[in-house]
């Protein structure tokens, strides 16, 4: 099997217009999405989650066509004080795979342009301590993935230096991911549109050395022009660090697909 992307938006997400067609049209097997679910959204000024009575619809009728080749998933964006809102909703639904982000903490989302002026140290610790609670939740969320543990810091062109001075907090977040068994996403989005490649090395190499055994590979595209994008230099990245294997999520197992 082909490893399929892990990340990936349509229509059913606040901010996609994109079809699920347009991706099994441009894939040979499974496709699984994962649509947001940001509670308390600054960004829209509500709660935006998909409608999943008519996301499993949509999901069914297009298996009797593509024989069965979509899978069901979500993006949980963990917001602490709403908290209740999320494990509700996820309560009585089913899905293949489950992400777990921090996108905003009530006041901002961290791709709010005035983040990008604001100081990098501030800003990162911030979201670190929020990503480190959304993790100590997820005994109760049942996430299967970390996604983009630079969301915070998307806007800040910065050296893998600039890490540094977090390290004690990544690396007490990477140990925590470990033991969750959670796995860790390489985010094509963050990688090649907001070029944080180097940062993705240093802490791929971090979560190595903690003993870190699950990788993603996700494209975070909302369209299709970003399905997959640059999955093969990525997989090539990936073997020079020493993964061989990427994982996928398929009705409550995990597989593994060597790359
Ligand atoms: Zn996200
Ligand atoms: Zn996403």
């Amino acid at each position: 099997m082909t490893y399929y992307d892990q990340h990936l938006h349509t229509h059913h997400s606040y901010d996609s217009e994109e079809n699920f067609e347009a991706y099994l049209k441009n894939a040979t097997g499974y496709v699984v999405t994962t649509e947001h679910f940001d509670v308390a959204n600054p960004v829209t000024g509500h709660t935006d989650a998909p409608d999943y009575a008519t996301y499993s619809a949509e999901i069914d009728r297009l298996n009797l066509k593509y024989g069965n080749r979509i899978l069901k998933g979500i993006e949980i964006g963990y917001y602490q004080p709403k908290e209740a809102e999320i494990l509700t909703y996820l309560a009585d639904k089913t899905y293949d795979l489950k992400l777990l982000s921090v996108h905003h903490n009530g006041e901002f989302d961290y791709l709010d342009e005035f983040i990008a002026e604001m100081a990098f140290d501030t800003i990162f610790s911030r979201y670190l301590d929020e990503l480190s609670d959304a993790i100590d939740q997820n005994d109760k969320i049942q996430a299967h993935v970390l996604a983009h543990f630079d969301y915070g810091i998307r806007l800040f062109e910065v050296e893998p230096a600039a890490l540094d001075k977090h390290k004690r907090k990544l690396t007490e977040i990477f140990q925590k991911m470990i033991a969750a068994d959670l796995a860790f996403e390489i985010n094509a989005k963050s990688t090649h549109l907001y070029h944080h490649l180097d940062l993705y090395t240093y802490a791929l190499k971090m979560v190595l050395e903690l003993g870190g055994t699950l990788f993603t590979l996700g494209s975070d595209g909302h369209k299709l022009e970003h399905y997959e994008l640059a999955f093969d230099e990525l997989k090539l990245w990936l073997k020079a660090q020493g993964v061989h294997q990427l994982v996928t999520f398929h009705g409550g197992s995990r597989h593994f697909v060597t790359i």
